[in-house]
């Protein structure tokens, strides 16, 4: 098949050269997938996408125009795809529904240890000759109370390497987890979650339902001292509502893999650049707050797994073969 991959770096062109075998003429694309780049798949029979991609309905129209028939997501999440649209258009979403869900329970464990032990301002000082050890003071593991909000793939590997802490678990998920419980973990109802938690970190889908589902009314809820971390999807928090949750200090430590306006800044060098988004500025400026840019997803293992699937969903789709990944309405 004849595929455009969209919104490409070093890493993706790497893992997929090495796995593809020659079954797809793939072109690799560095810019974002929308209305205006639509037509850079002309002749192609799939388009690759990833999180920050444009799937609307105006942009699928056009890829059906242009004969796209398959929509593969290279990413977990599909938030960015207009699946109406897209069955309307008769074309095919498949995804990766599962790669490394350990890559990004490690990364939000990297968050809250790096803002607890502060390693990243102990890294700098030392560099600078500065050995002092004012103002580094963490806070022990053991004993703290985490909440998991959505204990699926990734909620339960790291609810499992909290428990390795010393660590207490109440969870919240529309579908507790048996496996979990029987770990000890305990289910609570959100509000009850909020109240209880040290440490909140963020596992579920960004859906309507789940749509600022961290705004005032949660933050009010939460212990003074709380640390938040979302490696799941930006839109999950109201930031506006965060920046007044650190200033009035319930949130002590916010650590973030995503961001609702990650688009015009993620995944790029704007180191020379004018940040003209207020409000990341802003939280860049607080010195308890860890920004990353969406790179749970980012080991070796997850890479390889990323390509594998996804070459083996074009190539189930070019053998009419079952899509076991396929994402339906
Ligand atoms: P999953 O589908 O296995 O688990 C999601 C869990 O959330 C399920 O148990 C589900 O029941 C629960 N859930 C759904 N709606 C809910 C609601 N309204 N309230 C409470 N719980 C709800 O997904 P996963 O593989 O664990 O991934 C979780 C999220 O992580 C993805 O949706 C994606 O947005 C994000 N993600 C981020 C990265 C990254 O690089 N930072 C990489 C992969 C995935």
């Amino acid at each position: 098949m004849k595929v455009a991959f969209f919104s490409t770096k070093s890493y993706d062109i790497t893992s997929f050269e090495k796995h593809n075998t020659g079954a797809h003429d793939i072109i690799f694309y560095e810019s974002t997938l929308n209305t205006k780049t639509a037509k850079l798949t002309q002749g192609c029979d799939a388009v690759c996408a990833f999180v920050n991609d444009h799937l609307h309905e105006r942009t699928i129209k056009l890829l059906s125009e242009y004969g796209v028939k398959l929509i593969a997501m290279r990413c977990a999440g599909f938030n960015n795809v207009d699946l109406k649209a897209a069955k309307a258009a008769n074309i095919k979403v498949v995804r990766v529904p599962a790669y490394s869900p350990m890559a990004v329970a490690e990364h939000a464990t990297a968050l809250i240890m790096t803002l607890n032990r502060k390693t990243h301002k102990a890294y700098n000082r030392v560099r600078d000759g500065n050995f002092s050890l004012e103002r580094l003071t963490g806070f022990d593991m053991y004993g703290k109370t985490v909440g998991v909000i959505g204990t699926g793939k990734i909620g339960q590997y790291f609810s499992k390497i909290m428990l390795g802490f010393g660590c207490k678990i109440i969870a919240y998920d529309l579908y507790p987890n048996e496996e979990l419980k029987a770990l000890g973990v305990t289910y609570l109802s959100l509000d009850e979650l909020l109240k209880s938690s040290n440490i909140i970190s963020l596992h579920c889908p960004l859906t309507e339902d789940t749509h600022h589902l961290i705004n005032e009314a949660a933050f009010s809820k939460m212990k003074k001292g709380t640390m938040l971390i979302n490696t799941s999807r930006g839109g999950l928090i109201n930031t506006i509502d965060a920046v007044e949750a650190l200033k009035n200090q319930t949130l002590e430590y916010f650590g973030i893999d995503v961001y609702e306006q990650e688009e015009k800044l993620f995944f790029r060098d704007l180191s020379e650049n004018i940040i003209m988004d207020d409000v990341i500025s802003r939280l860049i400026s607080f010195p308890n707050v860890i920004i990353t840019s969406h790179q749970g997803f980012l080991t070796h293992e997850a890479l390889d797994k990323i390509a594998e699937v996804t070459l083996g969903n074009l190539l189930a789709y070019q053998n009419e073969e079952s899509l076991e990944n396929e994402v339906v309405l």
